[in-house]
């Protein structure tokens, strides 16, 4: 199968401090990876790499085969023009912890927004891609309603449809049920279930340690911002190799 993101020893500094120290890390073509760790170990900052949200200092990433956020010419890199890493990005949906919809516009008029302002799709067309992304994810009935007339639940829904809606190769999540109240977390991962079972490639930081066990095909475990251990659930789960693993999983299990 293709890699369809792949890390090669990619670095990343804040002020001087290192917090991704050198991620080697390859998602196939239709696989859901989890990324487990302690709080701090860098699972955000590799996912913001990723949709170029930040700039990474050192290493290579790679989505589809192609060299994010840098043109290389000779031994020199150059970054991209804007416009080019506006494309790339495009090819990759995000759904954050928060819901991040526009307050102001309905259900429907989020799930539009970026196909008609960026993507050059028509508003007729746009519609009826985001009726059927909303029944999708189950909210046919809310297409009229705004954020806050939707429940936390709902509101990750309508995030998902939204980045669904661009038609990305990709989808990142970055701890998606955490905000939620604990009986609404279940309808966001039933949303993610059906998306991974639809073949839809994911990369999925969670510390929801069920979904992952079910629905990841790869589990990594990240630490001080190094991958300590990466496997199918059943092994890194059920019988980590690390004691930083092992650690971690009793803490939250
Ligand atoms: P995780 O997602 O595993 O909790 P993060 O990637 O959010 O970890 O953070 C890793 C480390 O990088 C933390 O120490 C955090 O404080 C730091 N960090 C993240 N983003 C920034 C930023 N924009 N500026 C400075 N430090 C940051």
């Amino acid at each position: 199968m293709n890699a369809l993101v792949e890390a090669v020893n990619l670095h990343k500094h804040f002020h001087g401090v290192d917090v991704l120290k050198g991620i080697d890390m390859t998602v196939a073509e239709g696989e859901v990876v989890c990324l487990l760790g302690p709080s701090g170990s860098g699972k955000t900052t590799f996912l913001r790499c990723i949709n170029q949200l930040e700039i990474f200092d050192g290493g290579r990433l790679y989505v589809d085969g192609e060299l994010l956020g840098l043109r290389e010419s000779g031994t020199a890199l150059h970054r991209l023009p804007d416009k080019q890493i506006a494309r790339q990005r495009r090819q990759i949906g995000m759904v954050f912890q928060r819901f991040n919809l526009f307050p102001h516009k309905t259900a429907l008029q989020n799930v539009i927004e970026g196909p008609v302002q960026v993507g050059g799709v028509s508003k007729k067309q746009a519609v009826s891609e985001a009726r059927e992304l909303l029944e999708r994810v189950g909210l046919s009935e809310r297409a009229d309603h705004y954020p806050a007339q939707l429940s936390g639940g709902q509101q990750q829904r309508v995030a998902i449809a939204r980045a669904l809606a661009m038609k990305p190769k990709l989808m990142l999540f970055d701890e998606p049920t955490s905000a939620l109240d604990p009986e609404l977390v279940g309808e966001v991962l039933a949303v993610m279930r059906e998306l991974a079972a639809d073949g839809m490639t994911m990369v999925v930081v969670t510390h929801e340690i069920a979904f992952a066990r079910d629905v990841a095909d790869r589990v990594v475990f990240m630490d001080g911002g190094v991958v300590v251990e990466s496997g199918p659930p059943a092994e890194v789960i059920r019988n980590p190799q690390h004691e930083r693993t092992k650690t971690f999983l009793s803490r939250i299990i």
